[in-house]
Protein backbone atom coordinates (compact mmCIF):
# COMPACT_ATOMS: atom_id res chain seq x y z
CA UNK A 1 0.00 0.00 0.00
CA UNK A 2 1.33 3.00 -0.41
CA UNK A 3 0.56 6.66 1.66
CA UNK A 4 -0.04 9.60 -0.09
CA UNK A 5 -0.27 11.82 2.49
CA UNK A 6 3.05 13.54 3.14
CA UNK A 7 5.37 12.15 5.84
CA UNK A 8 7.50 13.44 8.23
CA UNK A 9 10.76 11.89 9.77
CA UNK A 10 11.75 12.22 12.90
CA UNK A 11 15.54 11.41 13.80
CA UNK A 12 17.06 11.58 17.28
CA UNK A 13 20.48 10.57 16.88
CA UNK A 14 22.82 10.02 20.17
CA UNK A 15 26.87 8.72 20.03
CA UNK A 16 25.84 5.08 20.31
CA UNK A 17 21.89 5.50 19.25
CA UNK A 18 19.58 6.92 17.21
CA UNK A 19 15.34 7.13 17.73
CA UNK A 20 13.32 7.63 15.25
CA UNK A 21 9.56 7.81 14.47
CA UNK A 22 7.31 8.59 11.05
CA UNK A 23 4.78 10.89 11.14
CA UNK A 24 1.45 11.84 8.53
CA UNK A 25 2.03 15.82 8.04
CA UNK A 26 -0.28 17.36 10.87
CA UNK A 27 -1.04 14.27 12.76
CA UNK A 28 0.02 13.82 16.32
CA UNK A 29 0.33 9.57 15.62
CA UNK A 30 3.21 8.33 14.48
CA UNK A 31 2.97 5.33 11.45
CA UNK A 32 6.24 4.13 13.25
CA UNK A 33 8.41 4.71 15.98
CA UNK A 34 12.18 2.68 17.03
CA UNK A 35 15.25 2.52 17.87
CA UNK A 36 18.71 1.82 16.93
CA UNK A 37 20.79 0.74 20.01
CA UNK A 38 24.91 -0.26 20.98
CA UNK A 39 25.40 0.90 17.25
CA UNK A 40 29.43 0.12 16.10
CA UNK A 41 28.96 -2.35 18.93
CA UNK A 42 28.80 -6.53 18.11
CA UNK A 43 25.06 -6.29 19.43
CA UNK A 44 24.31 -3.41 17.43
CA UNK A 45 20.07 -3.59 16.29
CA UNK A 46 17.65 -1.48 15.60
CA UNK A 47 13.94 -2.30 16.75
CA UNK A 48 10.98 -0.58 14.87
CA UNK A 49 7.32 -0.68 16.11
CA UNK A 50 4.72 -0.64 13.24
CA UNK A 51 0.82 -0.87 14.38
CA UNK A 52 2.23 -2.12 17.90
CA UNK A 53 3.96 -4.85 15.92
CA UNK A 54 7.80 -4.81 17.52
CA UNK A 55 10.47 -6.35 15.24
CA UNK A 56 14.19 -6.60 15.88
CA UNK A 57 16.94 -7.11 13.62
CA UNK A 58 20.85 -6.97 13.76
CA UNK A 59 22.98 -4.21 12.30
CA UNK A 60 26.15 -6.88 12.68
CA UNK A 61 28.41 -4.37 14.39
CA UNK A 62 27.81 -1.81 12.16
CA UNK A 63 26.88 2.12 13.25
CA UNK A 64 24.62 4.70 12.12
CA UNK A 65 24.91 5.00 8.58
CA UNK A 66 23.90 0.74 8.61
CA UNK A 67 20.87 2.31 10.88
CA UNK A 68 19.83 4.30 8.69
CA UNK A 69 20.11 2.46 5.46
CA UNK A 70 17.81 -0.27 7.59
CA UNK A 71 15.33 2.61 8.38
CA UNK A 72 15.09 3.74 4.80
CA UNK A 73 14.27 -0.26 3.39
CA UNK A 74 11.54 -0.50 6.03
CA UNK A 75 10.31 2.26 4.79
CA UNK A 76 10.23 1.55 1.39
CA UNK A 77 9.24 -1.89 1.90
CA UNK A 78 5.48 0.21 3.50
CA UNK A 79 5.26 2.25 0.88
CA UNK A 80 6.31 5.03 2.58
CA UNK A 81 9.86 6.37 1.79
CA UNK A 82 8.38 8.17 -1.36
CA UNK A 83 6.04 10.00 1.06
CA UNK A 84 8.69 11.36 2.77
CA UNK A 85 8.66 15.10 2.35
CA UNK A 86 10.70 16.85 5.28
CA UNK A 87 13.27 15.55 8.55
CA UNK A 88 13.47 16.76 11.81
CA UNK A 89 16.40 16.45 14.16
CA UNK A 90 16.64 16.89 17.81
CA UNK A 91 19.54 19.37 18.70
CA UNK A 92 20.21 19.73 21.94
CA UNK A 93 22.42 23.08 22.21
CA UNK A 94 21.92 26.03 19.86
CA UNK A 95 23.52 28.20 22.28
CA UNK A 96 22.56 31.94 21.96
CA UNK A 97 22.50 31.43 18.00
CA UNK A 98 19.20 29.54 17.63
CA UNK A 99 15.77 30.62 19.09
CA UNK A 100 13.45 28.71 16.44
CA UNK A 101 13.86 25.35 14.57
CA UNK A 102 15.51 26.21 11.36
CA UNK A 103 16.12 24.19 7.74
CA UNK A 104 19.53 23.01 7.65
CA UNK A 105 22.49 24.28 5.32
CA UNK A 106 25.58 24.22 5.18
CA UNK A 107 25.81 27.77 7.01
CA UNK A 108 23.44 26.47 9.48
CA UNK A 109 25.33 23.01 10.01
CA UNK A 110 28.74 25.22 10.96
CA UNK A 111 27.13 27.56 12.79
CA UNK A 112 25.76 24.52 15.15
CA UNK A 113 29.85 23.05 15.07
CA UNK A 114 30.02 26.49 16.83
CA UNK A 115 28.59 25.54 19.58
CA UNK A 116 30.03 21.93 20.60
CA UNK A 117 31.69 23.09 23.27
CA UNK A 118 28.90 24.22 24.74
CA UNK A 119 26.92 20.32 24.89
CA UNK A 120 30.38 17.83 24.06
CA UNK A 121 28.42 14.44 24.46
CA UNK A 122 24.93 15.31 22.82
CA UNK A 123 25.79 18.38 19.49
CA UNK A 124 28.26 15.49 17.83
CA UNK A 125 26.33 13.07 18.11
CA UNK A 126 23.41 15.10 16.71
CA UNK A 127 25.28 16.25 13.79
CA UNK A 128 26.21 12.85 13.34
CA UNK A 129 22.81 11.91 12.70
CA UNK A 130 22.12 14.78 10.51
CA UNK A 131 25.07 14.95 8.45
CA UNK A 132 24.26 10.23 7.44
CA UNK A 133 20.38 11.86 6.94
CA UNK A 134 21.85 14.12 4.50
CA UNK A 135 24.16 11.57 2.57
CA UNK A 136 20.92 8.97 2.27
CA UNK A 137 18.58 11.68 1.70
CA UNK A 138 19.94 14.87 0.09
CA UNK A 139 16.98 16.00 -1.52
CA UNK A 140 14.68 16.54 1.37
CA UNK A 141 14.83 19.26 3.65
CA UNK A 142 16.43 18.73 6.95
CA UNK A 143 15.27 20.56 9.94
CA UNK A 144 16.70 21.00 12.90
CA UNK A 145 14.95 21.90 16.24
CA UNK A 146 16.64 22.79 19.70
CA UNK A 147 15.97 21.87 23.04
CA UNK A 148 17.43 25.13 24.13
CA UNK A 149 15.67 27.36 22.09
CA UNK A 150 11.84 27.60 23.60
CA UNK A 151 13.85 28.59 26.43
CA UNK A 152 15.84 31.97 24.80
CA UNK A 153 13.09 34.49 26.11
CA UNK A 154 14.29 34.58 29.60
CA UNK A 155 15.45 37.78 30.88
CA UNK A 156 19.25 38.60 31.87
CA UNK A 157 17.79 38.32 35.12
CA UNK A 158 16.61 34.18 35.05
CA UNK A 159 19.37 33.55 32.69
CA UNK A 160 22.61 35.24 33.75
CA UNK A 161 25.43 33.16 36.73
CA UNK A 162 26.72 35.63 39.43
CA UNK A 163 29.90 34.50 37.74
CA UNK A 164 32.76 36.90 36.40
CA UNK A 165 30.87 38.46 33.63
CA UNK A 166 33.99 37.58 31.71
CA UNK A 167 33.04 33.92 31.48
CA UNK A 168 29.92 34.95 30.01
CA UNK A 169 31.63 37.02 26.82
CA UNK A 170 34.46 34.49 26.27
CA UNK A 171 32.35 31.39 27.15
CA UNK A 172 28.86 31.84 26.25
CA UNK A 173 28.58 30.31 30.38
CA UNK A 174 24.67 30.95 30.98
CA UNK A 175 22.12 29.02 31.92
CA UNK A 176 20.19 27.89 28.62
CA UNK A 177 17.67 25.48 30.16
CA UNK A 178 16.61 22.12 28.00
CA UNK A 179 13.40 20.27 27.25
CA UNK A 180 12.27 23.07 25.43
CA UNK A 181 10.47 21.03 22.50
CA UNK A 182 8.59 19.13 25.64
CA UNK A 183 8.02 22.19 27.54
CA UNK A 184 7.17 24.27 24.44
CA UNK A 185 4.29 21.32 23.62
CA UNK A 186 2.65 21.05 26.99
CA UNK A 187 2.75 24.64 27.32
CA UNK A 188 0.06 24.78 23.71
CA UNK A 189 -1.39 21.98 25.44
CA UNK A 190 -1.93 23.59 28.38
CA UNK A 191 -3.69 26.58 27.18
CA UNK A 192 -6.45 24.22 25.45
CA UNK A 193 -6.72 21.59 27.80
CA UNK A 194 -7.26 24.12 30.41
CA UNK A 195 -8.87 27.09 28.74
CA UNK A 196 -5.95 29.65 29.44
CA UNK A 197 -6.33 33.19 27.56
CA UNK A 198 -3.46 33.14 25.57
CA UNK A 199 -1.95 36.26 26.30
CA UNK A 200 -2.91 36.44 29.81
CA UNK A 201 -1.58 33.53 31.69
CA UNK A 202 1.36 31.94 33.83
CA UNK A 203 1.74 28.49 34.10
CA UNK A 204 4.86 26.05 35.85
CA UNK A 205 5.19 23.00 34.00
CA UNK A 206 7.49 20.11 35.88
CA UNK A 207 8.97 17.37 32.77
CA UNK A 208 10.18 14.31 35.04
CA UNK A 209 11.95 11.82 33.28
CA UNK A 210 15.09 10.56 33.53
CA UNK A 211 16.34 14.05 32.95
CA UNK A 212 13.56 16.73 34.87
CA UNK A 213 13.16 20.42 34.50
CA UNK A 214 10.52 22.86 35.67
CA UNK A 215 9.75 26.09 33.68
CA UNK A 216 8.07 29.25 34.50
CA UNK A 217 5.86 30.27 31.02
CA UNK A 218 4.15 33.15 30.97
CA UNK A 219 1.90 34.05 27.87
CA UNK A 220 3.22 30.90 26.10
CA UNK A 221 6.85 32.07 26.46
CA UNK A 222 9.82 30.43 28.95
CA UNK A 223 10.84 33.00 31.77
CA UNK A 224 12.59 31.22 33.82
CA UNK A 225 14.06 27.27 33.94
CA UNK A 226 15.67 24.97 36.42
CA UNK A 227 18.18 23.55 34.04
CA UNK A 228 21.30 25.89 33.37
CA UNK A 229 24.75 25.82 30.95
CA UNK A 230 24.05 21.84 31.08
CA UNK A 231 21.36 19.73 31.83
CA UNK A 232 23.12 19.16 35.32
CA UNK A 233 21.61 22.11 37.48
CA UNK A 234 18.17 21.98 39.50
CA UNK A 235 15.72 19.25 40.08
CA UNK A 236 17.35 15.86 41.84
CA UNK A 237 17.40 13.22 38.32
CA UNK A 238 17.73 9.86 37.97
CA UNK A 239 21.76 9.95 38.17
CA UNK A 240 22.35 14.18 38.14
CA UNK A 241 22.20 15.42 41.33
CA UNK A 242 20.60 18.76 40.24
CA UNK A 243 21.44 21.93 42.32
CA UNK A 244 24.87 21.03 44.50
CA UNK A 245 26.86 23.83 46.67
CA UNK A 246 29.66 24.22 44.26
CA UNK A 247 31.89 24.16 47.31
CA UNK A 248 30.47 20.67 48.10
CA UNK A 249 32.23 19.74 44.60
CA UNK A 250 35.40 21.36 45.10
CA UNK A 251 35.46 20.14 48.94
CA UNK A 252 35.43 16.52 47.22
CA UNK A 253 37.85 17.03 44.24
CA UNK A 254 40.54 18.37 46.82
CA UNK A 255 39.63 15.41 49.40
CA UNK A 256 39.52 12.41 46.43
CA UNK A 257 42.30 13.86 44.00
CA UNK A 258 39.51 14.38 41.42
CA UNK A 259 39.97 15.49 38.22
CA UNK A 260 36.91 17.37 36.34
CA UNK A 261 36.21 14.02 34.31
CA UNK A 262 35.65 12.34 37.64
CA UNK A 263 33.63 15.23 38.95
CA UNK A 264 31.72 14.78 35.72
CA UNK A 265 30.79 11.40 36.10
CA UNK A 266 29.52 11.66 40.06
CA UNK A 267 27.74 14.27 39.60
CA UNK A 268 25.72 12.94 36.28
CA UNK A 269 25.93 9.02 36.39
CA UNK A 270 26.22 8.29 40.27
CA UNK A 271 24.20 10.85 42.10
CA UNK A 272 20.35 11.61 42.24
CA UNK A 273 18.10 8.80 42.87
CA UNK A 274 20.38 6.41 41.97
CA UNK A 275 23.52 7.99 44.74
CA UNK A 276 20.68 8.99 47.37
CA UNK A 277 18.81 5.51 47.09
CA UNK A 278 22.35 3.55 46.53
CA UNK A 279 19.74 1.03 44.92
CA UNK A 280 17.74 2.63 41.46
CA UNK A 281 17.81 5.60 39.14
CA UNK A 282 14.34 4.10 37.99
CA UNK A 283 11.45 5.82 40.02
CA UNK A 284 8.62 2.76 40.09
CA UNK A 285 11.69 0.85 41.87
CA UNK A 286 12.36 3.47 44.35
CA UNK A 287 8.51 4.06 45.06
CA UNK A 288 8.45 0.38 45.55
CA UNK A 289 11.54 -0.02 47.91
CA UNK A 290 10.18 3.12 49.22
CA UNK A 291 6.65 1.48 50.73
CA UNK A 292 8.56 -1.85 51.63
CA UNK A 293 10.54 0.43 54.14
CA UNK A 294 13.89 1.06 52.01
CA UNK A 295 15.11 3.49 54.02
CA UNK A 296 17.41 4.86 51.13
CA UNK A 297 14.65 4.55 48.53
CA UNK A 298 12.04 6.74 51.30
CA UNK A 299 14.64 9.33 51.46
CA UNK A 300 15.22 9.76 47.50
CA UNK A 301 11.99 10.55 47.14
CA UNK A 302 11.54 12.77 49.80
CA UNK A 303 14.65 14.58 48.50
CA UNK A 304 13.07 14.65 45.10
CA UNK A 305 9.92 16.32 46.16
CA UNK A 306 11.32 18.72 48.38
CA UNK A 307 13.30 20.34 45.65
CA UNK A 308 10.35 19.90 42.46
CA UNK A 309 8.31 21.65 45.08
CA UNK A 310 10.92 24.31 46.32
CA UNK A 311 12.07 24.91 42.02
CA UNK A 312 7.89 25.35 41.28
CA UNK A 313 7.58 27.56 44.29
CA UNK A 314 10.56 29.54 43.12
CA UNK A 315 9.35 29.95 39.32
CA UNK A 316 6.32 30.94 40.47
CA UNK A 317 8.08 34.34 41.41
CA UNK A 318 8.84 34.65 37.75
CA UNK A 319 5.03 34.85 37.18
CA UNK A 320 2.47 37.88 37.72
CA UNK A 321 -0.10 35.05 38.57
CA UNK A 322 0.08 31.02 39.17
CA UNK A 323 -2.64 29.59 37.18
CA UNK A 324 -1.60 25.98 36.87
CA UNK A 325 1.04 23.90 37.47
CA UNK A 326 1.64 20.78 35.01
CA UNK A 327 3.33 17.36 34.82
CA UNK A 328 4.77 15.64 32.24
CA UNK A 329 7.39 13.15 31.42
CA UNK A 330 7.21 9.56 32.44
CA UNK A 331 7.59 10.34 36.22
CA UNK A 332 5.19 13.37 35.94
CA UNK A 333 2.51 12.04 34.09
CA UNK A 334 2.73 8.38 35.62
CA UNK A 335 3.69 8.47 39.31
CA UNK A 336 0.45 9.68 41.29
CA UNK A 337 2.16 9.40 44.54
CA UNK A 338 5.28 12.24 43.10
CA UNK A 339 2.70 14.44 42.24
CA UNK A 340 0.04 14.23 45.63
CA UNK A 341 3.57 14.82 47.64
CA UNK A 342 4.44 17.55 45.52
CA UNK A 343 1.16 19.05 45.23
CA UNK A 344 0.73 18.72 49.32
CA UNK A 345 4.09 20.69 49.40
CA UNK A 346 2.39 23.66 47.58
CA UNK A 347 -0.63 24.32 49.47
CA UNK A 348 0.96 27.98 50.22
CA UNK A 349 -0.57 28.62 46.89
CA UNK A 350 -3.88 27.01 47.30
CA UNK A 351 -3.42 24.05 44.91
CA UNK A 352 -5.99 21.81 46.43
CA UNK A 353 -5.58 17.84 45.15
CA UNK A 354 -8.43 16.03 43.95
CA UNK A 355 -7.17 12.32 45.02
CA UNK A 356 -9.54 10.23 43.11
CA UNK A 357 -8.67 12.16 39.37
CA UNK A 358 -5.35 12.21 40.51
CA UNK A 359 -4.96 8.05 40.88
CA UNK A 360 -6.60 8.14 37.73
CA UNK A 361 -4.85 10.23 35.67
CA UNK A 362 -1.76 7.64 34.16
CA UNK A 363 -0.53 6.16 31.16
CA UNK A 364 -1.16 8.67 28.84
CA UNK A 365 -3.96 10.17 29.86
CA UNK A 366 -4.25 14.38 30.24
CA UNK A 367 -6.56 16.13 32.78
CA UNK A 368 -6.97 17.83 35.62
CA UNK A 369 -6.20 16.68 38.84
CA UNK A 370 -6.77 19.27 42.04
CA UNK A 371 -10.38 20.64 42.86
CA UNK A 372 -11.49 24.30 44.50
CA UNK A 373 -10.54 27.79 43.23
CA UNK A 374 -7.35 28.17 44.02
CA UNK A 375 -4.41 27.28 40.73
CA UNK A 376 -4.56 24.13 38.44
CA UNK A 377 -3.23 21.07 39.17
CA UNK A 378 -2.78 18.85 35.69
CA UNK A 379 -1.26 16.08 33.73
CA UNK A 380 -0.52 16.44 30.03
CA UNK A 381 1.47 13.98 28.82
CA UNK A 382 4.57 15.42 26.71
CA UNK A 383 4.71 14.41 22.98
CA UNK A 384 8.81 15.78 21.98
CA UNK A 385 8.76 13.94 18.94
CA UNK A 386 5.13 15.43 17.20
CA UNK A 387 6.58 18.55 18.20
CA UNK A 388 9.60 17.85 15.99
CA UNK A 389 8.07 16.57 13.16
CA UNK A 390 5.42 19.59 13.17
CA UNK A 391 8.00 22.12 12.68
CA UNK A 392 9.51 20.22 10.28
CA UNK A 393 6.56 19.88 8.18
CA UNK A 394 5.65 23.87 8.63
CA UNK A 395 9.40 24.74 7.37
CA UNK A 396 9.24 22.49 4.87
CA UNK A 397 5.95 23.67 3.31
CA UNK A 398 3.55 20.84 3.70
CA UNK A 399 0.36 21.73 4.44
CA UNK A 400 -2.20 20.76 7.40
CA UNK A 401 0.37 21.12 10.06
CA UNK A 402 -0.50 23.95 11.94
CA UNK A 403 -4.27 23.82 13.79
CA UNK A 404 -3.51 19.88 13.96
CA UNK A 405 -1.25 20.33 16.90
CA UNK A 406 -4.32 20.07 18.80
CA UNK A 407 -5.92 17.28 17.23
P1 LIG B 1 13.37 9.87 29.48
O1 LIG B 1 13.73 11.12 30.20
O2 LIG B 1 14.51 8.94 29.31
O3 LIG B 1 12.51 10.09 28.24
P2 LIG B 1 10.87 9.00 30.69
O4 LIG B 1 10.18 10.28 30.42
O5 LIG B 1 10.39 7.77 30.00
O6 LIG B 1 12.44 9.09 30.53
O7 LIG B 1 10.77 8.76 32.29
C1 LIG B 1 11.41 7.70 32.90
C2 LIG B 1 11.07 7.76 34.38
O8 LIG B 1 9.65 7.61 34.53
C3 LIG B 1 11.71 6.62 35.20
O9 LIG B 1 12.22 7.10 36.43
C4 LIG B 1 10.53 5.71 35.45
O10 LIG B 1 10.67 4.95 36.63
C5 LIG B 1 9.40 6.72 35.60
N1 LIG B 1 8.10 6.06 35.50
C6 LIG B 1 7.53 5.48 34.43
N2 LIG B 1 6.36 4.90 34.79
C7 LIG B 1 6.19 5.13 36.12
C8 LIG B 1 5.18 4.80 37.09
N3 LIG B 1 4.11 4.10 36.76
N4 LIG B 1 5.36 5.21 38.37
C9 LIG B 1 6.45 5.91 38.72
N5 LIG B 1 7.43 6.27 37.87
C10 LIG B 1 7.31 5.88 36.58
Amino acid sequence: MTENRSLVLVINCGSSSLKFALFPAGDQTPLMSGLAECLGETDARITAKIDGDKKTESLNGEGHAAALDVLLRVLAEHGWLAGVKAVGHRMVHGGEAFKASVVVNEKILSEIEAHNHLAPLHNPANLLGIRTAIAKMPTIPQVVVFDTAFHQTMPASAYLYALPMEYYREQGVRRYGFHGTSHRFVAEEAVSLLKLKPADHGIVIAHLGNGGSATAVLNGKSVDTTMGLTPLEGLVMGTRSGDVDPGAVVHLARAYGWDVNQIDTVLNKKSGLLGISELSNDMRTIESAAAEGHDGAQKALDVFVHRLARHIGGLATSLPRLDAVVFTGGIGENSSLVRKMTIERLKVFGIVLDDAANEATIRGKAGVISKGAGPVAAVIPTNEEWMIARDAGELAGLGGSKGAARA
